[in-house]
């Protein structure tokens, strides 16, 4: 330890935790010796890091532990070897698994296709990983297997990607889960990504969960935010305990860490054409023979291609319990028409039977990324706002000037909506009439 004895302590700075203030009078901004600290308009600490000094008397003096200190990767080193946690301190088995998680390095994203047509939400996925992949300075590669699949690597970089692997052979023509997971442990042990991501589609949820089982490693699944810690660790938050919390979870002793994302939760990237890459051919492949499914016909859901979709919809006009009968729903279906989209419900809407259950917004129901989204009688809990609060843009319509939807609302209408729907419908049509 004698190479740290003049190392100065790190102090830090303060920071603030989301959702935790409780708006006590700034005890905060009274206890800081260096002005350091702002009040918002709500009454919520506002850290001034340039004048933080890391003295910690805001964070010892808040009543709700709304405040912490943080430290950058350099100074969470400093700060072990000072306390005689330096590596030389680590037993084996701990040094072994810090060697095997730092040998990690890259992000990934499994691109997903069916007789060569990508699922949307692999490009959603290659958004989101372009900007993790930027915070860690490490490339991003997109995952492609299949048969006559190669013309896809274009796509991929036009999408963001640094580079393509892929693996191009007949036994991978249809998705089927055994060979699919020899291929990508295959990769992952060559490679060694340190995160993977893939849609939370049925495919996705089927491949993810057998690999990260085969792996050992972590899995989230269902995320909606992604992030990187000050330790280079994925963050995935997704709803947890009936979804009444956003939890971030970390696999921080594994690698690759995984998540699955649902479609829509992540906006589409800019297709940038004529964007270039590397390709990365691997040659693997499986005898047929040592493979116990067979597919022996596809059959196509005919009837879903009437369906309504309305995850893929521009427009959505959603009713809930306040529509109080299924026969009231004509009226939304007039609005959806007429802005040329679809409609859709709450959970109480579809339990009640006012709605097929394909139509369910929410955390059981579909993710949605309208341009916009009309509530009408909807409350506004947890579940559903977890399923369109991404929309560009919100109008709720409710009576009660409390409820919750108007948290997330671009535009709030407190009023019966058996009187503001018709009003909308009607200036809708005079708008369509007059052009
Ligand atoms: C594990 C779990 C998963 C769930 N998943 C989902 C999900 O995917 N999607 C989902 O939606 N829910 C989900 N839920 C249910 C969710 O918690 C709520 O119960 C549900 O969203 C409430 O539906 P609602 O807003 O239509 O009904 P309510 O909460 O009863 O709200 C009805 C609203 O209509 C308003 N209203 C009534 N009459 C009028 C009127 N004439 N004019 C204007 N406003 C009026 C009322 O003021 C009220 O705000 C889930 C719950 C759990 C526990």
């Amino acid at each position: 330890m004698k190479d740290v004895e003049n190392v100065k302590k790190p102090r830090g700075k303060a920071r603030v935790l989301t959702g935790r203030c409780v708006a006590c009078g700034a005890r905060c901004q009274s206890a800081c010796p260096v002005d350091g600290v702002e009040m918002s308009e709500g009454g919520e600490p506002i850290i001034v890091v340039e004048r933080c000094i890391g003295c910690l008397k805001c964070v010892k003096v808040c009543p709700a532990g709304a405040l912490e200190m943080f430290y950058t990767a350099k100074e969470l080193e400093i700060l072990a070897r000072l306390s005689g946690k330096g590596e030389e301190d680590l037993d084996e088995e701990e040094l072994e698994r810090r060697r095997r998680v730092g040998a990690y390095r890259g992000v990934w994203v499994f691109i997903e296709q069916n007789s060569g047509e990508v699922a949307r939400v692999s490009w959603e996925l290659t958004g989101v990983g372009r900007e993790l992949a930027e915070k860690l300075g490490v490339e991003l590669t997109a995952v492609i297997i299949g048969d006559k699949i190669s013309h896809l690597a274009n796509d991929a970089f036009s999408y963001g990607a640094d580079q393509a692997i892929v693996i191009n052979d007949p036994v991978f023509r249809l998705y089927r889960t055994e060979p699919y997971l020899d291929a990508m442990c295959h990769l992952i042990d060559k490679h060694k990504p340190e995160v993977v991501l893939m849609g939370a589609t049925g495919m996705g949820r089927d491949l993810a969960g057998a690999v990260a089982t085969r792996v050992k490693t972590g899995l989230t699944a269902d995320c909606t935010g992604l992030d990187i810690d000050e330790k280079r660790n994925l963050m995935q938050t997704r709803p947890a305990f009936g979804g009444n919390i956003m939890a971030t979870i970390m696999c921080d002793r594994f690698r690759p860490q995984m998540a699955t994302v649902r479609p829509h939760v992540m906006p589409m990237p800019e297709r940038r054409s004529g964007a270039t890459g590397r390709v990365i051919e691997e040659h693997f492949t499986i005898p047929e023979s040592s493979i116990f499914t067979r597919v022996l016909e596809v059959i196509t859901d005919k009837a879903g291609k009437d369906k309504v979709d309305v995850a893929g919809a521009e427009f959505i006009v959603s009713g809930g319990r306040g529509m109080m009968a299924k026969e009231n729903f004509g009226m939304l279906e007039e609005l959806a028409y007429l802005l040329g989209g679809v409609v859709g419900g709450s959970r109480s809407a579809v339990d009640a039977g006012w709605l097929p259950q394909d139509r369910q917004v929410g955390q059981t129901g579909k993710t949605v990324r309208p341009k916009i989204y009309i509530a009408c009688g909807i409350s506004g809990a947890i579940q559903h706002l977890v399923g369109m609060q991404d929309s560009d843009v919100i109008i709720a319509i409710n009576r009660d000037r409390e409820a919750p939807i108007f948290e997330v609302a671009t535009f709030g209408i407190v009023g019966d909506l058996f009187q503001v729907v018709p009003v909308l419908t009607g200036r809708l049509r005079e708008l369509k009439e007059a052009r």
